[in-house]
């Protein structure tokens, strides 16, 4: 394939624009540098192959079993569309009995010395950093997310998960002075696809840390690294029933949810199914938390170090594929400076690559499956059709596997779906504002309230503009920097509940 630093972007008017009206200052052109082969990169490819077995069981009770169905779905790799390996699909019977084991482990796990399960939160986390390269491999085969991400992001913040969640396991009488510090019991967990073993991490490791027994259900496109992990915690000695994990699709999710033995669900996904899970869970007395959806404002104020905040624009919005429930996919530009924005972000995003997940200079992989790739195209369609100016990067996209160029619209309204919902994809809707006032208006004129960006050199407008935003995490001059410190969750439809953190513990103690 050739480097998209090779190929030209592209605008369906043809030319750059002036959304403002006014004449774009003269830019280097970076395409013709890079195609002249001064920054040409050569394939670096991955050259470790992690073992990957033909079939997986479920993780019950510290035992890889067979489903009491037989029945088993594959998982695929985004990237060349070939299959994997074939995954256990468990049933209701086979969530009782991983329901039945955490409530058997519940009574040992809890009642050990915090110190104790602090030791076992450690091992974990040693073993996710000595088994980081093969873990790294194993994501972004199964899910498409570049090797860099999976390698330099996704690995080493689910061992600092761990690691974090260790140092509090026997501190939670300080955490919460005053308050006997007691875990809920048995946690259903179902997680998404797009940043698989980290968010099984976020949701693990709290809860061992509380001396609550969990019961994790992975995406049905990524379940590989959440059963990689369950062989960690049957290599560190980690008691039988005390993590458990059920592969399968929404039904397994929807039998954890409904399983009376179940004391708190935890669920990250769409606003869609957090709904039906709200309704489920309402006339039960099972504790609930909610990691939504989002449509995030990156907020430009024309006083901002430009060059700086259009790398926050392009982490904010095409890291791991636009798959970010925070992504910052709305972009409010002070109107001075919108010409200059737009035209250093075609030149930045002329030089990113787009391709195999494997290679280590790739920046845009796979998306991760056929379905999210047919969403994304069907918002494309309507951002064009409703009015908005796209412009595409990168041409020729590998003929195998499911891939979409890195996209951005101007003259989008905010009446538009691509301003409107969550596309979860490689695609930035850019909008203008005049005031503070005004931009502050427009970003929380959404049903979401996730996270935030804000851009500007002055410390009294990023405190005032960060306050007034309804966003759970507001970064400022940065976007998309997750630490297990920090709480992160949101409002509105983007859920409840906090995870990571002192705030994190909360929702895994009684
Ligand atoms: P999803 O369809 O809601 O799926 C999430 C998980 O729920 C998957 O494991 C899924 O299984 C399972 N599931 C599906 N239907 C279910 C049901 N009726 N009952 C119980 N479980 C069910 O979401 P997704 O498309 O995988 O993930 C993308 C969404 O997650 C986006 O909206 C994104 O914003 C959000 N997200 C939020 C956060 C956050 O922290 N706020 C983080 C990451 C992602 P299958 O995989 O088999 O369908
Ligand atoms: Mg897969």
């Amino acid at each position: 394939m050739k480097p998209i630093s090779e190929q030209p972007g592209t605008s369906e008017s043809g030319g750059s624009e002036s959304p403002s009206g006014a004449s774009p200052p003269p830019r280097l052109d970076l395409r013709a540098a890079t195609g002249s082969g001064i920054f040409a990169y050569a394939e670096a490819p991955e050259s470790v192959r992690p073992e990957i077995a033909d079939r997986y069981g479920l993780y019950i009770n510290g035992r890889f079993t067979d489903p009491t169905s037989s029945k088993r779905f594959t998982t695929i790799n985004p990237a060349n569309e070939e299959t994997i390996s074939e995954v256990a699909e468990a049933n209701e019977t086979d969530v009782d009995a991983a329901v039945r084991a955490a409530r058997g482990a519940l009574p040992a796990w809890s009642g050990l010395p915090g110190k104790e399960r602090g030791k076992y939160l450690y091992r974990i986390a040693r073993r996710i950093q000595e088994r980081a390269r093969e873990l790294a491999v194993l994501e972004t085969i199964d899910g498409g997310k570049p090797i860099k991400e999976s390698r330099d992001v996704d690995i080493p913040l689910a061992a600092a998960h761990f690691f974090h969640h260790a140092g509090w396991a026997d501190k939670l009488e300080y955490a919460f002075p005053g308050r006997a510090a007691k875990p809920v019991g048995v946690c259903g967990q179902i997680i998404p696809w797009n940043f698989p073993l980290l968010m099984a991490a976020w949701k693990i490791a709290p809860a061992l840390a509380c001396g609550n027994t969990v019961v994790l259900k992975p995406a049905e496109t990524t379940p590989l690294t959440a059963l990689r992990l369950a062989e960690i915690c049957a290599e560190i000695g980690l008691p039988p029933g005390v993590v458990n994990v059920v592969t399968g699709a929404g039904a397994t999710g929807s039998a954890i949810v409904d399983h009376p033995g179940i004391d708190k669900i935890a669920f990250t996904g769409s606003t869609e199914v957090g709904r039906l899970i709200a309704r489920s869970v309402a006339p039960t007395n099972k504790r609930l938390t909610l990691e939504l959806g989002g449509k995030s404002a990156n907020i430009i104020f024309e006083d901002a170090s430009i060059d700086q905040a259009v790398e926050g624009i392009v982490e904010g919005i095409y890291f791991n594929q636009g798959h970010v429930c925070c992504a910052g996919s709305r972009l409010f530009v002070q109107e001075s400076v919108v010409a200059r924005v737009v035209s250093k972000l075609r030149d930045r995003m002329s030089t990113l690559r787009v391709g195999d997940p494997l290679d280590k200079n790739t920046d845009i992989g796979a998306i991760n499956s056929k379905a999210q790739l047919a969403t994304i195209e069907r918002y494309l369609e309507s951002g064009s059709s409703e009015g908005a100016e796209r412009h595409s990067f990168g041409s020729d996209l590998p003929a195998k596997g499911f891939f979409c160029r890195p996209t951005f619209f101007t003259g989008v309204q905010p009446s538009h779906s691509i301003a409107r919902e969550e596309i979860f994809g490689p695609v930035l809707s850019v909008m203008t504002f005049r005031t503070p006032e005004e931009a502050i208006g427009r970003a929380n004129n959404t049903p979401y309230g996730l996270a935030a960006g804000v851009w500007t050199d002055k410390g009294s407008k990023i405190f005032d503009t960060a306050k007034h935003l309804d966003a759970g995490v507001v970064w400022l001059n940065t976007y998309n920097k997750f630490d297990p410190t920090s709480p992160f969750g949101g409002f509105k439809e983007s859920g409840f509940g906090r995870e990571g953190g002192r705030h994190g513990l909360l929702a895994y103690l009684a």
